[in-house]
C-alpha cells in the first residue's frame, strides 16, 4: 500500500470478496518504504538501538495501515473495525525485531466477523508476556497473515504481493521462466534462495506446519477483476497429496550466487574431527551449508563445506586460530562459487534426474566441485561465472519453460 489511492483499491478489493459471501480478515503491511523509514530514524539516533524500542517504532508503520484501510472500507459504506496485534491478542516470544509468534485468541474477531464486519488486524507484531510489543522480523506481515489465517480456520490465505507469483527459476536470469500455479510447502522450502523474495521463509513454514493452502498473487492487478479470475490466479502453495495432476520431475530451478568454500586438508581421521572445525564455525555464528569429508588416506582425511560468502573471511580466520589444535595440514578456500539447485518432489517417482543434470553441466562444459542431495532436491556447487549458464541450461534440459 503505497498511497490512498492504492487504500482506496485494496477497500474496493477486499469489499468484492466481502459481497461475493466470504468473512474477510486482513492484514496489512506497512505503507511502502514506512518501516525502511522509521528504522533510519532510529539510525541517525544511535548505531544500535534497544531492540524493545525498535519494535515500538516499527510496529507503528502497519497500525498506520489499518487505520487507512478501515477508513477507506468505511468511505464505500462497509463494516470494518482495525485492531493492533496486542489487541486481539497475537501472543509472541520475547525476541524482539525476530518474534515468533506463539498464539492467537480468535474470540474478539470471529464476534466481529459474525457481525458481519471485516476485521482488519497489524501485520508483522504481536505483544509477549510483559506486554511488551514484538515484531517478527523483516518481511513478517507474510506470516502473520499465515498465523491469522490458521487461528480463524480459514479456507484460504491470499498473499498479494508486487509479483504474480513464484517463478521456475528468476525470470533475471532466464527470460522463458514461467509462473508455476502450484508449488508444494516443501519445494518452496527447498527453493528458498528464490521464494524468500517472495515470502518471508517462516510464513511457509507456519502454512506447511499447520497445513494452510497459500495463494501468492499480484497486488497490481485491477481491484474488481472477477473475482474467479483472482480466485486462480497467482501460485498456490499447496500439499503434495493435494497435486492430483501428473507430476513433472523438476519444478525448478534455484541457485545461490554467494557462496565460498572451505577445505581443510590432511586432518587426522578420529572421532570428533568434524566436531572439532564445525564448532568453531558455528560459535562464530555462521551457517555451514554442504558438507563433504573424504575417504581418509593414511588416517588422514580432507574436510570441505560452504559458508555464505560474506562470512568467508570470518570463518577463514576462525579455522586458521585452530589450525594447531586440530592437527590440520592446510586450510584453503574458494570464496567465488555458487550453488545450483534442481528441485521438485516429481524425483521421488522419476529417475535419472542427477544423472541428466551432471550430463547436462558437462556437456556445457563446466566442472561440479560439490554435490548434495535431499528427497526432493539436488544441488552442485560450481565456479560462480558459470552459475547463469547452469541455470538456463538445466532450466532447458527439464523444459521448464513448457507448461504442464
Ligand atoms: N513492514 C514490515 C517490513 O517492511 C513487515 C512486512 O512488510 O512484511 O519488513
Ligand atoms: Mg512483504
Amino acid at each position: 500500500m503505497g498511497s490512498t489511492e492504492r487504500i482506496k483499491n485494496v477497500a474496493r478489493r477486499v469489499a468484492k470478496w466481502h459481497d461475493a459471501g466470504y468473512q474477510i480478515v486482513v492484514v496489512p503491511s506497512a505503507m511502502s518504504g514506512e518501516t525502511n523509514r522509521l528504522l533510519g530514524l532510529a539510525n541517525e539516533l544511535m548505531a544500535q538501538p534497544d531492540p524493545r524500542e525498535l519494535d515500538m517504532l516499527a510496529s507503528t508503520g502497519e497500525q498506520v495501515s489499518v487505520a487507512l484501510l478501515s477508513i477507506a472500507l468505511h468511505a464505500i459504506g462497509k463494516q470494518a473495525v482495525s485492531y493492533a496485534g496486542w489487541q486481539v491478542a497475537i501472543k509472541t516470544d520475547s525476541a524482539y525485531t525476530k518474534a515468533r509468534i506463539q498464539s492467537i485468541d480468535d474470540a474478539k474477531v470471529r464476534r466481529d466477523l459474525d457481525a458481519g464486519k471485516i476485521v482488519i488486524i497489524t501485520g508483522f507484531q504481536g505483544v509477549d508476556d510483559v506486554g511488551n510489543i514484538a515484531t517478527l522480523g523483516r518481511g513478517g506481515s507474510d506470516t502473520s497473515a499465515v498465523a491469522v489465517a490458521v487461528a480463524m480456520k480459514a479456507q484460504e490465505c491470499l498473499i498479494y504481493t508486487d509479483v504474480d507469483g513464484v517463478y521456475t527459476t528468476d525470470p533475471r536470469v532466464v527470460s522463458e521462466a514461467r509462473r508455476l500455479k502450484t508449488v508444494t510447502f516443501e519445494e518452496m522450502l527447498e527453493m528458498a534462495s528464490l521464494g524468500s523474495k517472495v515470502l518471508q521463509i517462516r510464513s511457509v513454514e507456519f502454512a506447511g506446519n499447520y497445513k494452510m493452502p497459500t495463494r501468492v498473487l499480484s497486488s497490481l492487478t485491477d481491484p474488481m477483476i472477477p473475482l474467479e479470475v483472482e480466485a486462480a490466479s497467482g501460485t498456490l502453495i499447496s500439499f503434495e497429496e493435494d497435486t492430483n495432476m501428473e507430476q513433472a520431475a523438476i519444478t525448478g530451478i534455484a541457485f545461490n550466487r554467494d557462496e565460498a568454500k572451505i577445505t581443510v586438508l590432511g586432518v587426522p581421521d578420529r572421532p570428533g574431527i568434524a566436531y572439532q572445525i564445525l564448532g568453531p564455525i558455528a560459535d562464530a555464528n555462521v551457517e555451514v551449508d554442504m558438507i563433504i569429508q573424504n575417504q581418509s588416506v593414511d588416517g588422514k582425511t580432507d574436510f570441505t563445506f560452504t559458508v555464505p560468502r560474506g562470512e568467508f573471511a570470518k570463518s577463514m580466520d576462525v579455522l586458521r586460530g585452530v589450525k594447531e589444535h586440530i592437527g590440520a595440514a592446510s586450510i584453503v578456500g574458494d570464496a567465488k562459487v555458487s550453488k545450483v539447485s534442481v528441485v521438485g518432489v516429481g524425483m521421488r517417482s522419476h529417475v535419472g534426474i542427477a544423472s541428466t543434470m551432471f550430463r547436462t553441466l558437462s556437456e556445457e562444459g563446466i566442472n561440479i566441485k560439490m554435490i548434495s542431495t535431499s528427497e526432493i532436491k539436488i544441488s552442485v556447487l560450481i565456479d560462480e561465472k558459470y552459475m547463469e549458464l547452469a541455470v538456463r541450461a538445466l532450466h532447458k534440459v527439464f523444459d521448464l519453460e513448457k507448461e504442464v
